[in-house]
């Protein structure tokens, strides 16, 4: 027979309303008592009761007075508080790691970035990320088990199964238990997402203009991932590989399977890979040009393309037209399957070159059904490289504050 516990359920109860307050404050931003007590429905005594402890837990601080709500009464706004909280924050990419504690709203108190100079693989690279969030773990808790709310992974890979299992080409983890394996290690609950997502959430939380309820992400990073926004919140059923839709029927091998996907076509590698093929045919003369200039040379690199095409080398602007082109017919798919508001592109190192940009937004709208063309905005999104981090600390807030995980 199944017997009630009135104490559990006493405490489950204030934890349901000590979250509803909570949440309440951290997405609508700063509100008062009163106004708290008749959204949430809760009596003015429960949340004076429930502020009290949010207060002292330093989640919320009060801001005022600063509003004559009532004739002769002022209310006390209350705002939250991410610096209430540690977490830790890694970033995992094929080239560098970062790491940084931060607070709950990714505002770094001790970072670090680790440059590789080739990838590393599998167990070399799940030792180093343990190495340094222990670090940082330990940095943070100065001798308190409680010092660190969580840690969050941003990786470049696929993250399946609730953000249990890691899947990573390019660090060869096919079904990596990454949160677990940090969770058996720390203590402390672990999230994992995809940088492509973390950028996105990071992106959303800067805001959006008042009318726009529908817009589309895009992240040319290793990949091309697409989220969409629905409404101010990223909608989970359309998380996609832009990257992998087909742009050249004919096209370079993919290691997908497929031929002629838009990555392979329109990313920093394709763009070296060009360039140096016609390098070899005896092409780009202004490169070659800018490349004997020097005693050693090296290895072809991104900047030496953009300076080559600054400097006027026909065959280089033209390999930059055309990957501009190839993204401008992934982004009119995007306009014509989502018919969205607004179109953010984040480029990372790719979109430095100002032409890619300028000729793929020219080349989506001439492309794209033309009443969906005319009324969409197009972005350039300015995401630094703590993006990713920020985006994973708000990702762990959100996550920390669930009722599964909250511990206050
Ligand atoms: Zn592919």
């Amino acid at each position: 027979m199944h017997i009630a516990d009135p104490i559990g359920n006493v405490q489950l109860m204030q934890k349901i309303n000590r979250l509803k307050v909570l949440n309440l404050v951290r997405e609508r931003g700063p509100a008062a008592r009163p106004e708290i007590a008749r959204v949430t429905g809760l009596s003015t005594s429960s949340v004076t009761n429930i502020v009290g402890f949010l207060l002292e837990k330093g989640l919320l601080v009060e801001t005022g007075p600063l509003a004559k709500r009532d004739v002769g009464r002022k209310a006390t706004l209350l705002r939250y508080n991410p610096a209430a909280c540690s977490v830790v924050c890694v970033d995992i990419g094929s080239n560098g790691v970062r790491v940084a504690l931060t607070d709950l709203a990714g505002t770094a108190r001790v970072s670090k970035e680790i440059r590789l100079d080739h990838p590393l693989m599998d167990q070399e690279m799940l030792d180093l990320v343990r190495r340094e969030a222990g670090r940082l773990v330990a940095e943070g808790r100065g001798g308190r088990k409680d010092g660190i709310a969580g840690i969050g992974v941003a990786i470049s890979g696929l993250v399946l199964d609730e953000n249990r299992l890691v899947v990573s080409s390019s660090m060869h983890w096919k079904g990596l238990p990454l949160k677990e394996l940090f969770e058996a290690d720390f203590g402390i609950p672990v999230f994992v997402q995809n940088n492509s997502l973390t950028k996105a959430h990071w992106r959303l939380h800067q805001g959006l203009a008042p009318d726009e309820r529908h817009v589309v992400f895009v992240d040319l990073a290793m990949g091309v991932g697409l989220i969409d926004f629905i409404d101010r919140r990223i909608n989970d059923g359309v998380i996609g590989e832009l990257g992998h839709t087909t742009v050249q029927k004919d096209g370079p091998a993919c290691f997908c399977g497929n031929r002629g996907c838009l990555e392979m076509v329109c990313s920093v590698e394709a763009v070296l890979r060009q360039c140096r093929e016609a390098l070899e045919a005896g092409g780009c003369p202004g490169l070659a040009a800018l490349r004997a200039e020097r005693e050693e040379p090296g290895e072809l690199t991104y900047a030496d393309v953009r300076e080559a095409a600054r400097r006027g080398d026909a065959d280089v602007r033209g390999i930059l037209r055309q990957c501009g082109e190839y993204l401008g017919i992934g982004l009119a798919n995007v306009i014509n399957l989502f018919n969205p508001q607004r179109i953010v592109v984040n480029g990372d190192l790719l979109l430095t070159e100002d032409s890619i940009y300028e000729t793929a937004v020219a080349e989506a709208r001439a492309r794209a059904i033309g009443a969906f063309a005319s009324a969409v905005r197009f972005e350039k999104a300015d995401i630094g490289p703590d993006a990713a981090i920020q985006g994973i600390a708000l990702f762990l807030a959100d996550r920390i504050f669930e009722l599964s995980a909250f511990s206050f």
